[in-house]
Parts: structure tokens; C-alpha cells; sequence
């Protein structure tokens, strides 16, 4: 088989990026469809502009909410810079959708001509190495001693498939009982039924990596944040959502703390 040319240029920026390592937070926050960027090599993966600005590219919103609330918590922030439609990071790379063939039913023609040599490509190029950085991060945390609550930010669009959605925040987790249910209650007090649990999409192995691989397999309590991202239109309105967001993650956490101080198994650490 011929070698392949590699995905990314020379002067390209690998798929992970982190800033504020050394924040005071126990919070780690963590943003996989941050990025928008295609590698030159893939082209505009055969779609036309207009779909590029689509939501389905990225988390429209996402990295600058995520951003917001990791300055308010002094918490590291981790992205990926490419766009979810090279190769999803929230996606074990065995999954049907690790390669999307198409976003909201257009379909994503560069994707659907993948070949097996692509989807390793990319694979190795941007999946392994953003799931390495975010596992990296969290070593260094433990070889520390630092407590890990790990959250993840998304948004997600107000209009999917023609359906109109009046949800503002959902809260998403696999089988972690701690910190995601404490969260949900903490909004569910402030925004009654515009957040809800496991919705507009429930977590399972198959649609997610993030959290049940990094943060629940590794025993850290954790949460997936989705957004409506018609909330964040806005410099005015992300600020306002991460205050929001920022407040209740602390909530959450004071009330978790105050729980397990009093359990058998003693304080977190
Ligand atoms: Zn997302």
C-alpha cells in the first residue's frame, strides 16, 4: 500500500490545545467540537459555504462559553481546534458516526468516499492525539494530587430536523450519581423544566467518549453541558450563560463536598 501524504500541514496546529494548566479550580474543562478548522489537504470536504457555517461543523458558541466559565473557576480549559465533521472526538473511533457522512441529513461527501486508510488517518492525526493531551492533563492532575470535576461544554442548535426545541441547558451523564444530578438540580431550581437531564440527546457509549472514558471510567465525577446555542449569540449573552453556569458548577460542588464530607468513604481528595 503507498503511503499516505499526512492530514495536517507543516504549519498546521495540532488538534489539541489547553490553556490555564495551573488553575486553582478543581474543575477541568473540556471542549471537543470547539473547532471549525479543516486541514488544506481535506479541502471543504466537497460541501459548499454555506454549509460550512452549519452548526453541525462545530459547537457554534461553545469554546467561548467554555472559555467564560473556566476564567471565572481558574480552571485548565482543553479544546480541539478541527472541525467535528474530520473525525468526531466525542466518539470512540470504532463508531459508525466517528466519520460523519453527513450533518442534519446534508450529506458530507469527502466523508461518505472515506476509505478504511482515511478513517486510521485521521484517527491517528487528530482523535489520538486529542484524547492523549486530555489524558496528559488529567495524569499530571493526579501525580499532583489534585480533585478532578470534570465537565465538558457543547451546544447544540434551536431548530433540529424542523423541530423547534425550548430547552436552554441539558445535562448529560452516563452512570456518574454525583456531580450531574447535583447540577441538574442546582439549574432545575433557577430554569425549572428549560433544563432537563439526558436531553436533547441521553448519553450512551456509542454517541459520546468524553466523559464516559476520561472523566466516569476514571472515577472522576463529571458532567456534559449542552447549551442552546441561539443563547450565545452574543458576547453579552456567552458572559451572561457562564455566570449562570460558572455559579451553579460551584453550587454544585460546595453541595457535593458538604454530602461526602459526611459519608463513610470521607471528604474527596
Ligand atoms: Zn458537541
Amino acid at each position: 500500500m503507498p503511503d499516505q501524504h499526512p492530514i495536517l500541514g507543516p504549519g498546521e496546529p495540532p488538534p489539541f490545545a489547553s490553556e490555564n494548566e495551573d488553575g486553582t479550580s478543581p474543575f477541568v474543562i473540556v471542549c471537543e467540537h470547539a473547532g471549525r478548522r479543516i486541514p488544506d489537504s481535506l479541502g471543504t470536504l466537497g460541501l459548499d459555504d454555506a454549509h460550512l457555517a452549519r452548526h453541525f461543523m462545530w459547537d457554534i458558541g461553545a469554546l467561548d462559553l467554555a472559555r467564560a466559565i473556566a476564567r471565572r473557576l481558574d480552571a485548565p480549559l482543553a479544546w480541539q481546534r478541527y472541525s467535528r465533521m474530520i473525525c468526531d472526538c466525542n466518539r470512540h473511533w470504532e463508531a459508525e458516526s466517528f466519520i460523519p457522512a453527513h450533518g442534519e441529513g446534508i450529506p458530507v461527501p469527502a466523508n461518505a468516499a472515506a476509505t478504511e486508510a482515511d478513517r486510521n488517518q485521521r484517527r491517528a492525526e487528530i482523535w489520538q492525539p486529542f484524547q492523549g493531551g486530555v489524558e496528559a492533563l488529567l495524569d499530571r492532575r493526579v501525580a499532583r494530587g489534585r480533585q478532578t470535576l470534570f465537565v465538558t461544554i457543547h451546544s447544540f442548535t434551536p431548530v433540529f430536523y424542523g423541530e423547534q426545541r425550548s430547552l436552554e441547558y441539558g445535562i448529560l451523564y452516563d452512570r456518574n450519581d454525583t456531580l450531574s444530578p447535583t447540577l441538574l438540580d442546582v439549574l432545575r431550581a433557577r430554569h425549572g423544566d428549560k433544563a432537563l437531564g439526558n436531553e436533547p440527546y441521553s448519553m450512551s457509549r456509542e454517541n459520546d467518549y468524553t466523559v464516559p472514558v476520561h472523566g466516569e471510567d476514571r472515577g472522576l465525577d463529571s458532567v456534559e453541558i449542552e447549551v442552546r446555542n441561539n443563547l450565545l449569540a452574543t458576547a453579552e449573552q456567552v458572559e451572561a450563560r457562564a455566570d449562570d453556569l460558572a455559579s451553579a458548577l460551584i453550587e454544585a460542588a460546595a453541595m457535593l463536598n458538604a454530602a461526602t464530607g459526611m459519608s463513610p468513604r470521607g471528604a474527596i481528595s
